[in-house]
């Protein structure tokens, strides 16, 4: 390691400012919404097999559900503009604009050039966790999803019903393609229910068992048409270890519901303004 320098101490005590503005984003009213939900008609619903995953679809305007049913267990979620899936979920840029974990408030955005609110948060059961005392928090937006290629690189062995591999299997499905036509469209997921966080001494993602019971849910609105793919993680409530067969794991509940009232002065969201000239 090189002897730091002299100045080393000021050099690192330079102030940590937030990066983004969230309160210059597009407005979203939560009072409007939280009135629509109060009632709602059920339109459908997808269980999740365990280790394996389902596509879904939302309209625009509809909300959905993720239920913990039987045990705890978390769950993998891509997300796509049902009529354009180049535009699908960023994880990347959600988390700078939000935090690592998102919850009630919180918005899934989209992809570059498109780069605006997929889904709004709109109700978190497990809001209630926070911050535990090793920094972990729930609904991670910093793991991708666990996937059968780092799993070789770690164990040598071929494992089939990793998140990834649920998702392309699922996708494949929907749109009744091959998966190597399809697999470059599943992309990093927001880790439903999951608890994670950084090692408070190394920086080392960790995972540890989901606070999630039966009963427990988080909901969304959909801000555009949605197609949605949820895999049931084989890590179950991801407490001991993932990519294998050796946690018990439990299906996941998906739920569409229409407000009975549509929500007083919602449009959705619309791609961001830029005017894509970068400077030419
Ligand atoms: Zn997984």
């Amino acid at each position: 390691m090189n002897t730091p320098p002299a100045d080393a101490a000021a050099r690192k005590g330079e102030p940590a400012l937030v990066c983004y503005k969230v309160e210059n984003l597009p407005f979203v009213d939560m009072p409007a919404i939280e009135q629509a939900r109060q009632q709602l008609e059920k339109t459908d619903e997808v269980i999740v097999a365990p280790r394996d995953a389902s596509t879904f679809k939302v309209p625009a305007g509809h909300f959905f559900r993720i239920n913990s049913v039987e045990g705890s267990q978390v769950g993998d979620l891509n997300l796509w503009n049902a009529n354009n899936l180049n535009e699908r979920f960023y994880s990347g840029k959600t988390r700078q604009l939000h935090a690592s974990h998102v919850s009630t408030g919180d918005r899934l955005w989209s992809s570059i050039p498109q780069l605006r609110p997929l889904a709004t948060i709109t109700h978190d059961t497990l809001d209630w966790y926070g911050w535990d005392e090793d920094g972990g928090g729930v609904h991670d937006v910093i793991g991708t999803r666990c996937d059968p290629y780092t799993n070789h690189n770690l164990s040598g062995a071929n494992y089939h019903h990793c998140c990834h591999s649920n998702l392309c299997r699922a996708l494949a499905d929907y749109l009744g393609k091959p998966i190597g036509e399809i697999e470059h469209h599943v992309h990093d997921v927001m880790n439903v229910f999951m608890c994670t966080g950084f090692t408070l001494d190394t920086h080392q993602y960790f995972m540890k068992a989901s606070p999630v019971r039966p009963g427990d849910y988080i909901e969304f609105l959909a801000e555009v048409d949605l197609l949605g793919a949820l895999s049931a993680c084989p890590g179950g409530n991801c407490g001991s270890s993932h990519s294998d067969d050796a946690t018990p794991c439990y299906p996941l509940k998906v739920e569409v519901f229409k407000p009975k009232q549509p929500i007083n002065g919602w449009s959705g969201t619309k791609p961001s303004g830029y005017d894509r000239s970068h400077g030419r």
